[in-house]
């Protein structure tokens, strides 16, 4: 992990801090190896110390073997050891991650830590390197990726009318953990009829009826990375008006896929798949951003939406996922995976994705 830290110290110097604390724990992942529920990393030009508990002294000799770790002791506060290790450090301008320091652990260091030790709120730099993927976390990302195609295809098979969704939820989330996920990406959502409606609805206790369009978003989680993949059916049949939804989602699907590739930028993607839901008159029932990049979090940058400055680059893993959303008749939301590659993409989900909305 060695040169995902070399590519951060620019950044460093930039910001003119001689070190840096990270406490967002995926960030800390990232840099250190780790994937512990206590570490955070004190940074910078010939400086790398983990400080961590001792929960955790076998697993960092095994994933980070590299790092100089600071126990946090028994019974010591983290911002005791924090304190500690930024003090023999000896560093003056010490940047943290504004979004991901507690003011409670910033105000414990500030008291603790000499005057003249300056605390320099930073943005996520580390956030900025995530967003490149290096082959190893494709690979991974893509295999997740295959666990959810196949998870969808089993949750085509077991959908019926008379299941409720919760029912479906179990039988898919236990799929997947079967296929050797080490965890659901997420709690997958499942929602039938009126729910479907809901972007973001939890599955319940409502069976599953005839003529309701049905949406499943799920992920898996392998060694960290995720994957999202979203399909929207019909169960038993499909009035015209549900047809005609599915094909405009579809459509600005594609769409949305086709614009992806390096130096394209995040609102004007975001934009094109809009158009086409626009003009298909949806626009209202389309209020969400139509995709996020994916890796150690399940939504991370880089984003495709309206006031998104982002530009791709080769080797970001990015969702597209437009939808509709009518109260009432239901929802349509079709989502895919894609890696952005020097001149396009290359879509990693591969679960069935009709032009004409499937009926089961
Ligand atoms: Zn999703
Ligand atoms: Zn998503």
């Amino acid at each position: 992990m060695v040169s995902r830290l070399e590519r951060l110290l620019p950044l460093l110097a930039a910001a003119e801090v001689e070190a840096y604390l990270v406490t967002d724990l995926l960030d800390s992942t990232y840099l250190s190896g780790l994937r512990a529920s206590n570490a955070t990393l004190l940074v910078g030009p010939g400086r790398r110390t983990l400080v961590t508990d001792f929960r955790y002294r076998t697993q960092v000799a095994e994933e980070a073997p590299d790092w100089e770790v600071a126990e946090q002791a028994t019974g010591e506060k983290l911002s005791e050891a924090l304190t500690r290790v930024i003090t023999a450090a000896g560093v003056r301008r010490v940047g943290f991650q504004s979004g991901a320091l507690t003011f409670a652990l910033w105000d414990k260091l500030r008291a603790g830590l000499p005057a003249e030790v300056e605390l320099v709120a930073c943005e996520d730099f580390v956030a900025r390197l995530r967003r490149v993927k290096e082959p190893g976390e494709i690979a991974l990302i893509a295999q997740a990726a295959e666990m959810a195609d196949a998870t969808m295809v089993h949750g085509f098979e077991t959908a019926r009318a008379g299941l409720t969704e919760h029912q479906l939820r179990l039988e898919m989330e236990h799929f997947l953990l079967t296929l050797g996920a080490e965890k659901v990406g997420f709690d997958f959502i499942v929602c039938g009829g009126p729910n479907s409606a809901k972007c973001h609805a939890k599955p319940g206790a409502r069976p599953l009826a005839d003529g309701d369009l049905l949406t499943i978003d799920l992920g898996a989680r392998l060694a960290g990375y995720h994957s999202d993949l979203t399909r929207t059916v019909a169960i038993g049949h499909a009035s015209d008006e549900q047809r005609a939804i599915y094909d405009l989602v579809h459509r600005a699907e594609a769409a949305g896929i086709a614009a992806l590739k390096p130096g394209a930028v995040g609102k004007e993607i975001d934009a094109i798949a809009r158009g086409i839901i626009a003009d298909g008159g949806h626009a209202e029932h389309f209020g969400h951003g139509l995709g996020h990049g994916v890796g150690l979090d399940i939504h991370e940058d880089p984003r495709l939406a309206t006031t998104s400055e982002d530009v791709l680059e080769a080797g970001q893993v990015i969702t597209v996922e437009p939808g509709v959303y009518i109260e009432g008749l239901g929802g349509v939301r079709i989502e895919d995976l894609c890696l952005v590659t020097e001149d396009g993409c290359r879509v990693l989900s591969a679960a069935p994705k009709p032009a004409e909305l499937m009926v089961l």
